[in-house]
């Protein structure tokens, strides 16, 4: 698999030849602070996470979720490398480390309440002391130094994987920063650098619209470096727009579909070049 200037792909763990993965560490919840109605953030914390590998830029996690009667399945190494679930496997999904604190062993996500999915209702109720457990971090994403005019967008699950690419721009970059939230009251605090702009959209018609609509009327140009990620089907017509309509060249462009309207566990591999 190539890796590109700016490419997000995701570590071969678990391939022939690819690393071999660490079994999903068990933590508590020590802390829950709302951060809208729909967005709450989550800190974990575990001496497993002692061993976490300090997260790229826009990672990702694997959440395990414990099942009914609150067990987390232990999974084990296999001799391929590949992880084995004696117990049966456990519903799964992929999240960002927005912060990880190695001095305090904490490390914080950020969860929409969409309401509709394992994950989301866990989140809704999780309170210091529920226990869960995270495999990764994967996914390596290199910030191009020589990127110096940045578009950037995403929904409200892109927030905190937009919120680490902030964090890791050079301070001299310059951009657009495009969001799109529930309502006014869905908008968190970013480490915004001071030579960026950044519109917030309410959400309108179908996932994504806005952000889309943004794009046809930015002004980019070659030397723009994309970083988009929301829901697949709009990602697809923003890459599409960008490279198709626009042409600009195809290493500046980074497009990630977080979710799928109707599809539970949306992979975390999904680039949208199909
Ligand atoms: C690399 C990567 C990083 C991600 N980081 C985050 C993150 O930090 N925080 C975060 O909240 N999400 C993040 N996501 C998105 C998250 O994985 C999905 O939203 C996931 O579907 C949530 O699981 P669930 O069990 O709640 O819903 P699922 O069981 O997967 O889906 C159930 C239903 O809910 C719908 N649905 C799923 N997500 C949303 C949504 N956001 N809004 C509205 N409807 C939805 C689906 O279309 C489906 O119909 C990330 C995804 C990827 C690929």
């Amino acid at each position: 698999m190539s890796l590109r200037p700016n490419a997000d792909r995701p570590r071969g763990q678990g391939r022939p030849g690819g690393p071999r993965r660490q079994p999903p560490r068990e933590v508590e919840v020590v802390e829950v602070k709302p951060l809208t109605p729909r967005i709450v953030a989550m800190v974990f914390a575990g001496e497993s996470l002692a061993s976490f590998a300090e997260p790229a830029p826009t990672a990702h996690i694997k959440l395990f979720l414990p099942d009914a009667e609150g067990n987390i399945a232990r999974p084990v190494v296999g001799l391929d490398g590949r992880l084995e679930w004696p117990d049966g496997r456990q519903t799964m999904r992929t999240y960002t480390p927005r912060r990880f604190d190695a001095e305090a062993g904490t490390l914080e996500v950020w969860f929409v309440l969409h309401n509709d999915g394992p994950a989301a209702q866990w989140a809704a109720q999780a309170k210091p002391g529920s226990r869960a457990a995270i495999g990764g971090p994967g996914g390596r994403f290199f910030v191009d130094p020589t990127a110096a005019l940045w578009w950037i967008g995403g929904d409200e699950s892109a927030l905190p994987a937009i919120a680490t690419l902030l964090e890791a721009l050079p301070d001299d970059v310059t951009g657009q920063i495009h969001l799109e939230v529930e309502d006014a009251g869905s908008r968190v605090d970013l480490p915004v650098p001071a030579g960026f702009e950044v519109t917030w959209h309410d959400s309108v018609g179908e996932p994504g619209a806005v952000l889309v609509d943004a794009l046809r009327k930015a002004r980019i140009g070659d030397e723009t470096h994309i970083w988009i990620a929301c829901e697949a089907s709009a990602v697809r017509k923003a890459r599409s727009y960008i490279l198709d309509d626009r042409a600009l060249p195809r290493p500046h462009v980074t497009t990630r579909g977080y979710w799928r309207v109707g599809e539970a566990n949306h992979p975390d591999h999904d680039f949208g070049e199909d």
